[in-house]
Order: structure tokens, then C-alpha cells, then sequence
């Protein structure tokens, strides 16, 4: 090992900056995170120390140092003056004041280097390369950034928080271990990172109370009812990727793409519940009935859904059941169809020239087929995205013309978005449905209708993306 890793507690200390530069603003302000009283020496600032100004703890002198006698007291010293030859004046004299120092780029000068931080306070991962690469160390944090939930100090917090009830009630530190580890897995660190610590210690009172003097818990179920996106993994939210490492069962139906599923806990049990018109392998009822049971055997249960779970797929319906029975869920968004296809299809929904409003509409109601409120939908300025619209695009594209829509206005359906067999065929409300059906498209789809689908022309992005892999392959 290339250094001693050690967090130190300066906290209060006086922290000397050498240098008026970018990476001079950095390290100030990091030190200021710790809590160091940071004097700065600089004869001129960049723009990047100006928020720094108002933190009392922050002093900044309009002159290098004079002298040693100026690290005097320092705990540690940072040198980042953009000159070399200056860099290691600073260095010694910062040294002849007893002063541990790090110079920027230079790490034969150092006596500590400055880790890559995650930050999650009280939570802190520190990464160090031992000099040989901080851009590697940079995209190793960047990884960590991906996967440590922003919420995860608060775990800390928590845990440090309860610990006296918990010591109080369990005793041995084996049988605490074990009961925060179930605890930690459970509802009470879900609360937590949902940011509702009221629950939160709701929960731990109720494991608590429950917990054997071994401090086993008995397992409670949850569900998450979680938005995956219209297709490509690369949409899905950190946290539906966190909820899908912890699942012990999936439900999932054929809105979900196969490689979404793949990324759920390898060992998580799967179930199709189908889902396309007239092949509904169980009926909604009966999904809700499931997930309670699953949930009752003390299972974490995934109720995965296609883009958003609020927008067009009952997720509303399926959970009324979990909060009847108090069974705990979690509802995680997800990109719904129409932001997807939106962005694919290089098609803004809004455009200061085009469209103030935008709506989504399905095609499909509770008694059928086109049970739309027509008269608030064709409107200038305004983008109409319709959701289950294929099966019946001749209808509903008759009928904006009947209700009052300009046959000319544009309009586009864009087949399988977000996907690698994305199509987008674009026409207007009078020839969509026939363009439509020639390019044979099999959906799902999402139709926008509006002057906003001009912008394709300029704004395709995705397709020449596709192109130019196919092209390439
Ligand atoms: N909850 C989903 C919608 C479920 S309704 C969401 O928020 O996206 C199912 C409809 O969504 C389909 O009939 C189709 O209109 C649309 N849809 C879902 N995925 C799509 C995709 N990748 N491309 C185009 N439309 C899609």
C-alpha cells in the first residue's frame, strides 16, 4: 500500500490554501466540508472562490505568504499554484512550520494525497490510486456515485440514531449484528431512504418489539411497484436498479424488455403476468391478489412496469389492494412512453413555436375502445401523445379530423421506442393511418399528433445513431 489511509479531523483547524486557481477552489471547499478554518494566499482569484466568500470559516488573503511564520498552527496545507518553482517555495516553507502538505500534480512533493470522495455524510468512501491514475480513481467513483443511494448517510444517521433502543432491548453483540442486518435489508432502511424517518422508526419499533432475544426478526414483505422505462435499460433510475438487486420475486409482462428483467437479483424467482390485448395471462384482480400473498410469505416482491407505473398501467389499482391488507410498499417512477418516444424520435413535446400544452391520452378506456374527451384535445398548441393507439389509428385519426383538426397538422407514430428496432413514421393527421399500416409496424406505439413533429427533420438524433451502429456492424 502506497499510503496510509487515515480520515483526519480538522474540524475547527486551521487549513492553509496556497493558489487563486480552479483546483485551489476545490480543495478549499472541500476542507470547508470538514469543517477547517481555511485561510487562503493568492495575489488574484478565479471566478470558482467567489461562493466560497460567504462561508465564515473561509479568509482570503490578496497576497502570497511572506514566510514560514505563516503555516504556523496549520494542520494541513494545500499548494496549487499553477507555477512549479513557486509550488515548491510554498512547500518548504509550509515544511519549516511543521506542516503537512499536499501539492497539487505533484505527488514526490505530498505527505497525504486527496482522495476521490462519495459523499453520503456521515458517509464518506475515499479512493486513492496511490498516485497512479486519478482518472481512474475518478471513474471508479463515478461508479460508486451510480450506485450508493443519495440517501444512504441517512441510513447512518439512523442507525446511529436508534442505537440506544436497540442496546436496550437486544443484548450481545451478536445477536445486534443480526438484527441490523435484517433490520438494515427491511421496510425500516427503505423508509429511510425514501426520506420518511417517522416511519422509518415505526418500523424499527415494530422489529423490535417482534425480535426474539437472538435478535432474529421475522421477515416482513414489501412490494415495490417499480417504473422501468419504455425499453432501453440505460432509463431506468438508480433506485429501480437498487429495488430490482434486492427483489426475491418479479412480476413482470411483455411491456418489460427482456434485458430490463435480466438486471433484477439473479437469483429472484420470475413471474410472466402477461399483458397485450386479449392475452391477459391473469387478470388484474388477480395480480393484486398475488402480490399480497407473495408479500405475506415475507417476500420482497418487483412489480415491474412498462415506462411509468402511474401513467395508463394501473399500478394505482394493484397497490389499493397492498394498502388495504398494510402490507408496506414503494411506488419508483419511470420514464413513461411518451418522454421516451419524445426524446428517440428527436420530436419536443413543448417548443415555444409549436405547443404550450402537452397531453397524454390513451386510446383504450375502462368500456373500450376511443373513450376520449375529443373536444379538449384538438387544439393549436398543443401535442396530443396517444397511448394504445394502434389498433385503432383509423378511427382516431378520422376523428380528430371530424372534431375540428386541420387534416395537415402533423403527426407521427413512433413503433418500439427507446429500443434498437425503433421506427418512427411520420405524416399528418389525415395520411398517418394509411402510412401507418403499410410500414406494418407491430407496436407498441405512441402516436403524437401536432406541428411539433416538423422539428424531426432537424432534430433526429437517434436514428442516425442506429444507422450509423448498423453500419458500422
Ligand atoms: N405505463 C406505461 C404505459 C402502459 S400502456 C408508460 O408509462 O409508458 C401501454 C402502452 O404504452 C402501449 O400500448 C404503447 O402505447 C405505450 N408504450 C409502451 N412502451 C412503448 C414503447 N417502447 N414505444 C412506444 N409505445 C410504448
Amino acid at each position: 500500500m502506497r499510503h496510509l489511509p487515515v480520515f483526519l479531523d480538522i474540524a475547527g483547524k486551521r487549513a492553509i490554501v496556497v493558489g487563486g486557481g480552479v483546483a485551489a477552489a476545490r480543495r478549499a471547499e472541500t476542507l470547508l466540508r470538514a469543517g477547517a478554518a481555511v485561510v487562503a494566499f493568492a495575489d488574484a482569484y478565479s471566478a470558482e472562490f467567489e461562493t466560497l466568500r460567504e462561508r465564515h470559516a473561509f479568509e482570503r488573503v490578496e497576497r502570497w505568504p511572506a514566510d514560514a511564520s505563516e503555516f504556523a498552527g496549520g494542520a494541513v496545507c494545500v499548494i496549487a499554484t499553477d507555477d512549479a518553482a513557486r509550488d515548491a517555495r510554498m512547500r518548504a516553507a509550509a515544511k519549516s512550520a511543521g506542516v503537512l502538505v499536499n501539492v497539487a500534480n505533484n505527488p514526490g512533493l505530498c505527505d497525504f494525497v486527496l482522495p476521490s470522495i462519495v459523499d453520503r455524510d456521515p458517509l464518506v468512501v475515499a479512493i486513492s490510486t496511490g498516485g497512479a491514475s486519478p482518472l481512474l480513481g475518478r471513474m471508479l467513483r463515478a461508479r460508486l456515485e451510480a450506485t450508493i443511494p443519495a440517501a444512504f448517510g441517512g441510513l447512518a444517521d439512523f442507525v446511529s440514531r436508534m442505537r440506544a433502543r436497540v442496546n436496550e432491548r437486544i443484548s450481545g453483540p451478536v445477536a445486534r449484528r443480526r438484527f441490523w442486518e435484517r433490520a438494515l435489508e427491511g421496510p425500516a432502511a427503505e423508509f429511510v431512504l425514501a426520506g420518511d424517518g417517522e416511519r422509518a422508526e415505526a418500523a424499527i419499533a415494530r422489529e423490535l418489539a417482534a425480535a426474539s432475544d437472538d435478535g432474529a426478526i421475522e421477515r416482513r414483505g414489501e412490494v415495490y411497484l417499480v417504473g422501468a422505462g419504455p425499453g432501453d435499460p440505460d432509463l431506468l433510475t438508480f433506485r429501480a436498479l437498487r429495488l430490482m438487486q434486492k427483489a426475491d420475486v418479479v412480476l413482470y409482462d411483455n411491456l418489460v424488455d427482456a434485458k430490463i428483467v435480466d438486471l433484477a437479483r439473479r437469483e429472484a424467482e420470475r413471474i410472466y403476468v402477461g399483458k397485450r390485448r386479449g392475452d391477459h395471462v391473469l387478470p388484474q384482480e388477480e395480480i393484486g391478489d398475488l402480490l399480497v400473498r407473495l408479500a405475506r410469505e415475507g417476500k420482497r416482491v418487483l412489480r415491474l412496469k412498462g415506462g411509468d407505473p402511474f401513467v395508463f398501467g394501473r399500478g394505482g389499482e394493484e397497490i389499493e389492494k397492498l394498502a388495504e391488507n398494510h402490507i408496506p410498499f414503494q411506488v419508483c417512477p419511470g420514464i413513461t412512453a411518451a418522454i421516451g418516444c419524445s426524446a428517440y424520435a428527436g420530436i419536443p413535446l413543448t417548443h415555444r413555436d409549436h405547443a404550450q400544452s402537452v397531453v397524454f391520452v390513451t386510446a383504450h378506456g375502462r368500456n373500450g375502445p376511443l373513450d376520449i374527451d375529443w373536444s379538449a384535445l384538438a387544439r393549436p398548441g398543443q401535442t396530443v401523445a396517444v397511448y394504445m393507439g394502434l389498433s385503432h389509428i383509423e378511427q382516431l385519426m378520422s376523428e380528430f379530423e371530424r372534431r375540428g383538426a386541420d387534416p395537415d397538422t402533423p403527426a407521427a407514430i413512433v413503433d418500439n421506442g427507446t429500443r434498437s428496432n425503433q421506427r418512427v413514421v411520420t405524416g399528418t393527421v389525415r395520411t398517418l393511418a394509411d402510412a401507418a399500416r403499410a410500414a406494418n409496424l407491430r407496436g407498441p406505439t405512441i402516436v403524437i399528433v401536432g406541428s411539433v413533429v416538423t422539428l424531426r427533420g432537424k432534430l433526429d438524433w437517434y436514428g442516425d445513431a442506429v444507422a450509423a451502429r448498423q453500419a458500422s456492424t
